[in-house]
């Protein structure tokens, strides 16, 4: 598996397109700048098949329909998503644009469900905390963490449908069980390792409160 980052839109969200050898791809969070995102998989010559989102955040959806509109892929996201998507209130979409676009969603898909393209299998874990159907994606010793863990912190929890204790758990008893030599591409900032954050992430410094 080949793996593109592209960042996109003013607060630097990280877009990563996926694809096989066969060139079957799927783009995961594509936030912005659809123009750049659609040449890339043009020069590429990839064949979208899935547009999958790890959460519905204004700063990850951004250039969902016109990726979709481009592509004919499909957008998948977390079932319990949903009303966080379709509400530019709680997308925070509204506060970047009055006219923000509601990404259109094709299924939704739920703890332990597998997103196919090609050779490529992501397995969704639900992660809540940063939003209730906030989720990753697993596949062979790599993990697409959205805003729930980055290099060296964790996600916002003061959004709507945020919550602390909910991210701590997600963090703790979810991602930290994979393998430490899984390597997380997230929602913004550089890569990391599970057993790199099991040593250092601030999510500890959250636990007592
Ligand atoms: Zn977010
Ligand atoms: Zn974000």
């Amino acid at each position: 598996m080949q793996i593109i980052t592209i960042i996109t839109g003013t607060i630097g969200e990280n877009c990563h397109i996926i694809f096989d050898e066969r060139k079957n791809a799927m783009v995961i969070d594509p936030g912005d700048e659809a123009n750049t995102l659609i040449k890339t998989i043009s020069d590429n010559q990839l064949s979208v098949k899935a547009i999958v989102l790890t959460h519905g955040h204004y700063d990850h959806v951004g250039a969902v329909n016109e990726l979709k509109a481009y592509t004919g892929a499909s957008v998948v996201a977390h079932e319990e998503e949903k009303e966080l998507i379709q509400n530019p209130n709680l997308s925070l979409g509204m506060f970047v644009d009055p006219a923000f676009p509601v990404p259109e969603v094709d299924s939704y898909v739920k703890e332990g469900d597998e997103i196919l393209a090609g050779d490529i299998s992501l397995r969704v874990i639900h992660t809540p905390g940063h939003t209730q159907g906030g989720m990753c994606l697993y596949t062979d010793g790599v993990l697409f963490s959205g805003d729930t863990v980055f290099y060296g912190t964790l996600g916002r929890w003061d959004f709507p449908t945020g919550d602390l204790s909910k991210l701590t758990h997600s963090i703790l008893h979810k991602i930290f069980l994979l393998p430490d030599s899984t390597v997380i591409y997230s929602g913004h900032g550089p890569a990391t390792t599970v057993g790199e954050e099991k040593v250092s992430n601030e999510v500890y410094r959250w636990l007592s409160i």
